[in-house]
């Protein structure tokens, strides 16, 4: 049997800086010590074989320091609802990114090189052979970016190599899915021109832009407008489970024609037929994901999303650490070793290749 070492596991989205900067989010962790709190640390990834993986930078609301609006769920009679979050202003946004960018930078010096911000293929690929975890800087949602797109330059100059175009609020480049259940993820109009010539110019630098909480009207914008591969770093398949936050089959077939890749969120809303925040959820409904995203978009274009630190995962799995139960599953499933290689890193690396200069 492959041993975890031999399969460095590469991770679509998560929080953790998000968990790290807010104190009452993390509860006081340090990404240094192992805790029992949160989903990543650096011991834990270690003990997971997560490699490395995209480290976001959200932007909480202004008024922060609550949960992302779980108390404001409305239950309906066949799931539930939650009203649209607010825009937030550019200047706030900068603030608070900046700071949350210097925070990475800081956990990449204290690592003593057992952590890298990653901003070439080639870094990446060492990182991943030397165990080193990698982490790639990227962006949940444009707010920090000014329409004029200086920022992104400044941003891409340190480090930026992806970006999501929204979280699940309007900004000025494009409008993100409330979150809801069940319902269509065309929930509003496209891409704003600034959003346009955002997308150009993300082609243009080599940052890879993420399609996870874009709404529909705005993912086919970017179908005609991008020639980079599609990504959705976290989200599922809508059929399964029909979230606005899935992928619908036509979404997935682009996906497809793109050479892109679709990163398998864990966030348990995303993964149950019915929608519940249950951590009581069995791995094999994770299983039934990956099975539909494989035969839809062929073993080369799945990876892992997870979201850890930003959802609730199945209970099973309970952080980072728990990846390789997910491996073991994937395995008695029939996964081999040369498609449980691709699912776990190469995809991503492949998609990376094809999309940073
Ligand atoms: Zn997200």
């Amino acid at each position: 049997m492959t041993t975890i070492n031999t399969l460095p596991i590469l991770i679509g989205h998560n929080d953790t800086l998000l968990s790290l900067y807010l104190p009452e989010r993390g509860e006081g962790r340090s990404f240094f010590t192992r805790s029992e709190k949160g989903h990543i640390d650096l011991p834990r990834a270690k003990e997971g074989g997560m490699g490395g993986g995209f480290f976001a930078i959200f932007v909480p609301p202004d008024q922060l320091i609550q949960p992302l609006r779980r108390d404001e769920v409305i239950k309906t009679s066949t799931g539930y609802e939650v009203p649209l979050a607010s825009a937030i202003d550019l200047t706030y946004a900068q603030r608070t990114t900046v700071a949350m960018m210097a925070s990475l930078s800081g956990l990449e010096d204290e690592s003593n090189g057992q952590m890298n911000v990653v901003r070439t293929v080639d870094e990446l690929r060492i990182c991943l052979s030397e165990n080193v975890l990698a982490a790639i800087l990227h962006f949940e949602g444009a707010e920090a970016i000014d329409p004029g797109l200086d920022a992104l330059e400044v941003f891409y100059q340190a480090g930026l190599r992806s970006l999501g175009i929204v979280w699940s609020r309007p900004n000025a480049f494009a409008h993100g899915v409330p979150f809801g259940f069940p319902r269509s993820p065309d929930t509003g109009p496209g891409l704003t021109g600034a959003g346009r010539e955002l997308v150009r110019a993300c082609n243009r630098l080599g940052i890879m832009l993420d399609l996870s909480h874009l709404n529909e009207q705005g993912f086919w914008d970017v179908v005609r407008l991008s020639d980079a591969p599609l990504v959705a770093t976290h989200s599922n398949a809508h059929t399964l489970c029909p979230t606005t936050r899935n992928l619908t089959d036509k979404q997935l077939d682009a996906i497809k024609d793109s050479e892109g890749i679709v990163g398998l969120n864990f966030a348990v809303t995303d993964l149950r037929n019915d929608g519940w925040n249950d951590a009581d959820t069995p791995l094999d409904v994770m299983v039934r994901h990956i099975d539909y995203l494989v035969e839809h978009l062929g073993i080369d274009c799945v990876g892992f999303g997870a979201d850890f630190d930003g959802a609730t995962i199945p209970q099973e799995i309970r952080d980072v650490a728990g990846l390789p139960k997910l491996i073991n599953i994937l395995r008695e499933y029939g996964f081999d070793d040369v498609a449980l290689r691709k699912l776990a890193d190469e995809n991503w690396v492949r998609v990376l290749g094809k999309t940073w200069k």
